[in-house]
């Protein structure tokens, strides 16, 4: 391949779409799945895991180097240029025997300085294009030290993928997205440029175009999204990609604005501020939660005791008190009545079905 064709990442137009399986299973899969994107047309660059770092053992752990062909012949027969995930030394030199276009260093390497700087002493003297996947946890330095290691021995050709953050006490994400860190390593290297990978930060197909419309309003050069010709019968990651004719769809509906580095100063700050909206009403739906907890004891309690659910004068304490609050802290009576009220509704829903022996 002639140096002008590489992909040079700060030289190619938004939107850059990376998209093909989480894993390469078979040959047939991985050309199918190819033949497929090329007929679609918008995708840049095809991806397909080769060796797959999987969280526990006995999992598939990719199909190893038998894979590396299949990817040439997806280069040879549909024109795609092509991309995997590299772990170690070996992975390296398998992948630029096989012609393989560009690399990515997954999240769980991105984590451990030890497997990054072997990884870039394998690339000293090559000019691939690398993409560095941010680390499984939220650390900035650890995701700017893989691309100072990688800087180190001379590479320059670099992208980043925000891939999201894990959270043990996430429920919505599989990995969530935490855009301020993204945000902080853009203005930190505002030279490299930033993909994201809607299909690992959802874990689930439903909210994938959310946030790429969101990293596409944040000015981001691309998306990876992984696509698969059966997605409920992928050997990984099946509840999170999608059928290259719902990609097709999906590129499509996306708005790609114009972004101005003005737009971009002023969106960030407003990522930044709605994340700790975001946040708050996180906390406020979990007292919530536990409050009606609460009311349901008081409601076994009522009942043993033979009481009735509803106390007018423990609701007309309530009230007052809220209404002092609130005006402390300067919100309107009719909103504290509002509020207060469909709160106390619930709870005594919430009671009554106690009561009915519901729950
Ligand atoms: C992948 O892209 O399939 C993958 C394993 O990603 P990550 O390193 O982000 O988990
Ligand atoms: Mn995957």
């Amino acid at each position: 391949m002639s140096e002008s064709k590489q992909i040079v990442f700060n030289k190619i137009q938004r939107p850059f779409i990376i998209s093909g399986p989480c894993s390469a299973e078979t040959e047939q899969q991985v050309l199918q799945t190819a033949k497929e994107l090329k007929e679609i047309g918008g995708v840049n660059l095809f991806r397909a895991g080769i060796w797959k770092p999987r969280t526990r053992p006995d999992s598939f752990e990719g199909v190893g180097v038998i894979g590396l062909p299949w990817l040439q012949k997806v280069k040879e027969e549909y024109g795609f240029k092509v991309t995997t995930e590299v772990a170690n030394a070996r992975h390296v030199d398998l992948c630029m025997k096989h012609g393989i276009d560009v690399l990515w260093i997954g999240a769980r390497s991105t984590v451990n300085p030890f497997v990054v700087q072997e990884i870039a002493e394998a690339l000293k003297g090559t000019s691939i294009p690398v993409m560095v996947k941010n680390p499984i946890n939220p650390d900035l330095a650890l995701w700017i030290g893989a691309v100072e290691r990688l800087q180190k021995v001379g590479l320059t050709n670099l992208a980043v993928i925000h891939r999201g953050f894990s959270n043990l006490s996430e429920k919505y994400y599989r990995n969530t997205p935490q855009w301020q860190i993204a945000i902080e390593f853009i203005s930190h290297y505002p030279e490299i440029p930033i993909i994201c990978d809607p299909s690992h930060i959802c874990g689930r197909r439903d909210i994938l175009f959310d946030v790429a419309q969101k990293a596409m309003d944040l000015g981001y050069l691309g998306l990876m999204i992984e696509s698969h010709i059966d997605p409920d019968n992928a050997w990984s990651d099946s509840a999170q990609q999608i059928k290259p004719p719902k990609l097709n769809s999906f590129l499509h509906e996306l708005v790609y604005r114009d972004t101005h580095a003005d737009d971009a100063v002023i969106q960030n700050e407003l990522v930044r501020l709605r994340d700790k909206i975001d946040q708050i009403d996180d906390a406020i739906i979990q007292l919530i939660v536990e409050r009606m907890l609460i009311a349901k004891d008081i409601g076994v309690y009522k009942k043993a005791h033979n009481m009735t659910i509803f106390q007018a004068k423990r609701w007309a304490a309530i009230l007052k008190r809220m209404h002092i609050l609130a005006e402390k802290g300067g919100l309107s009576g009719d909103f504290i009545t509002q509020y207060i009220k469909a709160i106390h509704d619930e709870s005594i829903d919430q009671q009554e079905r106690v009561m009915k022996d519901e729950n």
